[in-house]
């Protein structure tokens, strides 16, 4: 798959593409975003580009190959079950890592660059992280090294400070769709049972989940502010709530909106910087649900 055929990434991709006809590609990317917003697909196109002579024309011989994942200077390495059992835990383990810094240090078999991609980079384990910081620091010549990750703190700092980091937005799917209706139910019922719910509710959330919810409060104060000034129903991404959107966007101000979109902001900030999910849902709940009862 070519790059300009990579749906919903618009800034990834232009980064990348930037990056190619400038010829100014680094050694190590790290793809971060969440699963399923086409970072292994981006990875892999991305490769492609780097490895086809006309940068991914997606016709030729090299281009065939890299799509089928049978060209010689294309290696995806994944986590994968200890080889005792199979049923174990999924793991890029050192000895993948010394693997691939030995075919790192040969020479390109067909083009001009070999091209790594390290699926689920979150899951190196052991000293894994620290060997893969050494070719990292000593990058092998023609070589390109793409990590795919969920989070920037999923893997040392030290390992993603040597990364040019590529950010990719969730996806505008099901998945954020189903999110969004949760986030909206909980605003319903704290705003309905009071202060004590929101304690109850937000004591069982986990960081991903945190996430999701901040997220996806964000979008409803954008839409709120969308909504406060008059703007048509199809601009909000909560289309499918306009007529509460509408009923409640009269009770803030524009000032409390943009403060709430800021808090929104600072709450992904704080969830990053491991303020407690707990905390921080607390924080966002009480401006959204108990201000605007
Ligand atoms: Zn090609």
């Amino acid at each position: 798959m070519a790059l300009e055929r990579i749906d919903g990434q618009p800034r990834a991709v232009a980064l990348l593409r930037r990056a190619l006809e400038t010829d100014r590609v680094a050694h190590a990317y790290a793809f971060v975003g969440p699963a399923g917003a086409g970072r292994t697909a981006t990875a892999l196109a991305f490769a492609q580009a780097l490895l086809c002579p006309a940068r991914g024309c997606g016709a030729c011989h090299t281009c065939r190959l890299a799509a089928a994942g049978q060209h010689g200077d294309l290696h995806v390495l994944a986590p994968t079950p200890p080889e005792t059992n199979p049923k174990g835990a999924r793991a890029i383990r050192i000895g993948a890592i010394r693997a691939l810094e030995r075919l790192a240090s040969l020479r390109p078999v067909m083009a001009s660059r070999k091209v790594f991609v390290l699926d689920e980079a979150e899951r190196m384990t052991g000293e894994a992280p620290q060997a893969f910081l050494k070719t990292l620091e000593e990058p092998p010549a023609s070589t390109v090294l793409i990590l795919i990750l969920p989070r920037t703190r999923a893997l040392p700092a030290t390992v993603l400070s040597r990364c040019q980091i590529v950010r990719f937005e969730p996806r505008q799917d099901d998945a954020a769709a189903a999110v969004r209706a949760q986030a909206f139910e909980l605003l319903v019922e704290v705003r309905a049972k009071g202060a004590d719910e929101m304690f109850r509710r937000a004591e069982r959330t986990d960081r991903e989940r945190a996430e999701g919810l901040v997220d996806a409060y964000w979008l409803w104060a954008r839409d709120l502010l969308l909504a406060h000034a008059g703007a048509p129903a199809a601009l909000f991404v909560n289309a499918d709530r306009a007529g509460e959107l509408a009923r409640e966007a009269p009770r803030w101000t524009l000032d409390e909106l943009l403060r709430a979109v800021a808090l929104c902001r600072e709450a992904r900030l704080a969830l990053a910087h491991n303020v407690t999910p707990r905390l921080t849902l607390e924080m966002l709940l009480s401006r959204f649900a108990l201000r605007a009862a």
